[in-house]
């Protein structure tokens, strides 16, 4: 995060890398460009570029001023360079939200606490009915609701099932906690109280999701079921629910070259990173210490500024360009997704998309992502391995899922390919700093995409072709074959695409699906679901239950 000389401590990294990798006249030129972008986008004055924060806003102007100059139009919103987007920063309890039962006050967080569920701002004050588990399953011969007037009431109900059970449960497509409000919810209910009468370790979240659409009415958990006895005249109970939602705004940088061709490439790279450890993901967050990333991702942004300079020469007009800085992708690919949702060309005239997320340390070898995602890749590669003047050796990697935002163009039906140096131990800490670049393969990864975009064909799109996946070097023993979403904070786990051949996708498990509970562990979010990984073995089954259009399925994994 801090500089030391600058000078001094970029030449030692070329002292280490210079070997095969000499440059022309030119590519000096182009080096001094990269370096002036990487000097300003990685300082400590653009604090670590969280999305939301005023060094992403600095970092998105510069890149802006940067095609400006290069003479790329605007192609964001209103006929600006930039695209915005809402995060949910913050979701939590304000102290104002109170719980009074027969007008005695408990205790918000030690007493109860709000679900994510809740409304942001409700009031209400009615008589409580317990309605058991708050499920109706006409299938199965059973009502918690039979016979109980519920409009205008609050409802208490006991989170756990009528057979005690939650894998092997008759009742799994009524037993998220969400099924249970919305049903509660149709009914009329004004309020609803859960209970745990079980083991409290299987108390619900008190985290509240951010990327939620909350219920119209307050959701509740009373820790101490106790406090809702139930007297025979009824209690009267008073919520009040009174969430505070903070949010910013991220800003993808969006510029477009007009060639008047028929189909256009689009180069990207994310300009945002962790601020100061803030933003999940950080491998040092107690540090509190800016987060430069320079090699994450200030390599790839200052690389797409420079291939807006140079792909503007006569021999790459058979193609019109896209460039886009994302942001948000260190929260889950946000800003990039919100691209594919929110497009400002036509994406069915993109050929193919280029991603560069962390470019900056070539050693010998480059990393080329996602050339599964046409066949057209294979001679492509051919020809970028024919030329080993600078860059040793290419690995390949035929997967269109990965953890940077070409995933979001590949689950669009795009081709994409992702640039990258390889991994290393300043990933995600602060230590992640200029002096540590190899600049010069930088400019060399560059010559690569040039090369490629260069040979492309032109008259026609490139065929996409969904991926089989390569196993992953993971710790775990297996694997489900999901991308998980990254964004979903409510319960549970929610899926933004399944591998093809892999054991969720054999148990037809589809994207959108929100797994609940894999194995007989509850699943509330993407810990749980590493934890329970940790514990299968090759060639074990499972049954996994999850949510799907608002109920709840289950199937059986073969891993
Ligand atoms: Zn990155």
């Amino acid at each position: 995060m801090k500089k030391i000389s600058l000078v001094f401590s970029i030449s030692l990294g070329l002292i280490q890398y210079t070997h095969g990798q000499e440059l022309s006249g030119k590519e000096n030129k182009s080096l001094k460009r990269i370096q002036n972008h990487v000097n300003y986008l990685a300082s400590d004055r653009l604090e670590g570029r969280g999305t939301g924060a005023p060094g992403e806003k600095l970092s998105a102007q510069y890149i802006a001023d940067q095609f400006k100059s290069n003479s790329i139009k605007p192609k964001g919103e209103n006929a600006t360079y930039f695209q915005e987007f809402e995060i949910i920063t913050l979701r939590m309890a304000k102290d104002s939200t109170s719980l009074l039962i027969n007008g005695l006050p408990v205790f918000l967080f030690k007493d109860f606490y709000p679900l994510s569920f809740s409304a942001n701002r409700k009031f209400t004050e009615a008589k409580m009915i317990n309605v058991g588990y708050g499920i109706s399953a006409p299938e199965l011969n059973y009502d918690d609701y039979a016979g109980k007037e519920i409009k205008g009431k609050i409802v208490q109900i006991d989170i756990a099932t009528p057979d005690s059970q939650v894998a092997h449960s008759r009742f799994i497509n009524y037993i998220s906690l969400e099924s249970r409000v919305k049903k509660a919810e149709s009914l009329g209910a004004t309020g609803v109280l859960f209970v745990n009468k079980g083991n409290p370790n299987d108390n619900p979240s008190g985290e509240m999701a951010k990327n939620i659409k909350p219920a119209t009415i307050p959701v509740f958990f009373v820790v101490n079921s106790n406090l809702l006895f139930d007297p025979p005249n009824g209690l009267n109970v008073s919520m009040k629910s009174v969430i505070l939602t903070l949010s910013a705004k991220g800003h993808n940088v969006v510029a477009y070259k007009n060639n008047k061709a028929k189909y256009t490439v689009i180069i990207g790279a994310h300009h945002d990173h962790l601020g100061h450890g803030e933003i999940k993901g950080s491998r040092e967050p107690e540090s509190n210490a800016i987060h430069n990333g320079a090699d994450d991702n200030a390599s790839g942004t200052s690389a797409l500024i420079e291939l807006s300079k140079q792909l503007k020469k006569r021999k790459y007009k058979k193609f019109n360009y896209l460039f886009i800085a994302f942001s948000g992708e260190e929260m889950g690919l946000i800003g990039s997704k919100y691209f594919v949702e929110n497009p400002t060309i036509d994406l069915n005239t993109v050929s193919y998309m280029i991603n560069m997320d962390m470019i900056g340390r070539l050693k010998e070898t480059l990393m080329i992502y996602g050339t599964g995602t046409s066949p057209y890749w294979n001679e492509a590669m051919t020809d970028l391995r024919r030329d080993s003047s600078a860059i040793h050796k290419i690995k390949t990697m035929e997967s269109g899922i990965g953890a940077s935002d070409h995933t979001s163009f590949y689950l669009a039906g795009i081709p994409a390919l992702h640039f990258f140096t390889g991994q290393h131990d300043e990933y995600h800490k602060p230590s992640d700093d200029i002096a540590l670049l190899n600049t010069k393969g930088e400019v060399k990864v560059v010559a690569k995409i040039t090369q490629l975009i260069a040979k492309t064909p032109f008259e026609s799109k490139l065929e996409y072709t969904k991926t089989k996946e390569e196993e992953n070097r993971t710790t775990f023993k297996v694997t489900l074959g999901i991308m998980p979403d990254y964004v979903y904070d409510a319960e549970g786990l929610r899926i933004d695409g399944v591998k093809e051949g892999k054991p969720a996708s054999k148990a037809g498990l589809i994207k959108g699906d929100i797994i609940l509970n894999l194995a007989g562990q509850k699943i509330q979010n993407i810990q749980d679901y590493m934890k329970v990984l940790t514990k299968l073995e090759i060639g074990q089954k499972a049954d996994v239950i999850f949510i799907r259009d608002g109920t709840s399925r289950s199937a059986a994994i073969q891993f």
